[in-house]
């Protein structure tokens, strides 16, 4: 069972439960936060190996509180994956450039979101993107 301390920042209700329930079962760490506010709150006291970051969301949004993160070198290690229902040409690369990992669209695919965030978390230590 894999134990990794994972925060999920999403405002939607459903997904951030969906989310949470597919990586509890797997046995990771959980935290959640409804929006950027929340998240800076709950880094206070943890240290995710890994953020979902959900985009959009109200007030500050995701690659605004990417961008926050990457400005502070306690948060440079975190694998940061930014997830969007805009699958839109150039979103990954906004993603990227905010400093995120990796891109995940929405809506999630129950049957392979586990396996693809544990591949992320098996290569963070070599950068690999996949
Ligand atoms: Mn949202």
């Amino acid at each position: 069972m894999a134990n990794e301390p994972i925060l999920i920042v999403e405002d939607n209700q459903i997904n951030l439960m969906l989310l949470k329930t597919l990586l509890s079962f797997k046995g990771y760490t959980i935290r959640t936060a409804n929006n950027a506010e929340e998240a800076l709150t709950v880094l206070d006291t943890f240290m995710p190996q890994l953020i979902l970051m959900d985009i959009q969301l109200p007030g500050m949004d995701g690659l605004e509180l990417t961008r926050k993160l990457r400005s502070n070198p306690k948060f440079q290690q975190i694998t940061i994956l930014a997830v969007t229902a805009y699958a839109m040409k150039g979103d990954k690369e906004k993603a990227m450039a905010a400093g995120c990992d990796g891109y995940i669209a929405k809506p999630i695919d129950s049957k392979t979101f586990t396996d693809i965030i544990a591949e992320y978390l098996r290569h963070r230590q070599s950068s690999v993107n996949l």
